[in-house]
């Protein structure tokens, strides 16, 4: 009895182990067909001005929706897609839609506020990276200071001299870079100075906590503070609800992006926003 026992246990577990491995096969089979068959779509999240409630930009959030695996989060599959190493077809697909579809706001509604992109440390250490984005901005003709990069820390942890180089390069042309997650990686907040960059996104984990305990919120606060010292622009992510807003109002964060203010949707739905051009942050701020 026992014998079976173990059996049917280890069965079960190699059969879960299989099925395991046949979905992530059968991702990155889908995957691989993903472009060809236009199941990417991008979103759009807006960020706010703290102080005037305008708008700052838009962040594009890419998704895919496949016939079979429906839709798929982009923590599952940007992973599959660099491991697999198709990251720089649709890291490029991504830069030309965003581009296009701020280049037709600019046409419809002389928006003039930053489209922000998320950019893979794969796709920054192509030696090609530069003449894409350089490309894209000629053949949109969109002015390249609307133009943000989002990068993350760990595209510096390997190969930080050629990684600020090529941002150097980048903000010479006048693109803007953002540091996105800011704290969950490695970085000290001395070091940022050294960085070519101009914004930072301090991580939603941050701002989560900031409705916790008094220590949670003096260090979210402290990160501010230093990072509007070095001179760099703040953007709160993952502003959730009116206390987070409060406090980062207080805090003199610069700007803010979060469910609160919008979630990421259709670019078909964003343009009542820009019509709008601002939203009212009076309304969650405590007289
Ligand atoms: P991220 O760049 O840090 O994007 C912010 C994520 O937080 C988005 O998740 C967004 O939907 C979510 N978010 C926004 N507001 C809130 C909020 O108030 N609360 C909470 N809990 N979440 C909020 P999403 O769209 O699932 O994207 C996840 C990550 O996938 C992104 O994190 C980014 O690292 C990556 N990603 C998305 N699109 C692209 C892309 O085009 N290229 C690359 N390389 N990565 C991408
Ligand atoms: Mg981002
Ligand atoms: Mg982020
Ligand atoms: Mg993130």
């Amino acid at each position: 009895k026992v014998k079976n026992m173990c059996k049917n246990s280890i069965s079960f577990f190699t059969q879960d182990m299989k099925e395991e491995f046949l979905k992530r096969i059968n991702i990155e089979k889908q995957l691989k067909k993903a472009l060809e068959n236009n199941e990417f779509k991008l979103f759009y999240q807006p960020q706010f001005d703290m102080k005037t409630g305008g708008i700052r930009g838009f962040e594009a959030l890419l998704r895919w929706i496949n016939p079979k695996l429906g839709l798929v989060s982009p923590m599952t599959f940007i992973p599959i897609a660099e491991e697999i190493g198709i990251i720089n077809e649709i890291g490029e697909w991504v830069l030309k839609e965003a581009c296009n579809q701020y280049k037709q706001w600019t046409y419809d509604f002389s928006f003039n506020g930053i489209i922000s992109v998320n950019i893979s440390p794969i796709q920054l250490k192509t030696h090609n990276f530069y003449n894409i984005v350089s490309d894209i901005l000629k053949e949109t003709g969109i002015k390249s200071g609307c133009l943000e990069l989002e990068i993350t820390e760990n595209l510096f942890i390997d190969a930080l001299d050629s990684a600020k180089m090529l941002l150097n390069k980048l903000i010479e042309l006048g693109v803007r870079i953002s540091l996105d997650d800011f704290g969950t990686g490695y970085s000290s907040l001395s070091y940022l100075k050294s960085l070519p960059i101009d914004t930072l996104k301090i991580d939603k984990s941050f701002i989560k906590n900031t409705t916790y305990t008094g220590v949670e919120r003096e260090i979210t606060r402290s990160v501010i503070d230093l990072v509007r010292k070095i001179g760099l622009e703040t953007i709160a992510e993952g502003v959730e609800n009116d206390k987070q807003l409060n406090f980062l109002y207080q805090s003199l964060c610069d700007n803010i992006q979060g469910f609160l203010t919008g979630k990421p949707m259709p670019a078909d739905q964003v343009v009542d926003i820009i019509k709008a051009g601002k939203v009212d942050l009076s309304q969650y701020i405590d007289k």
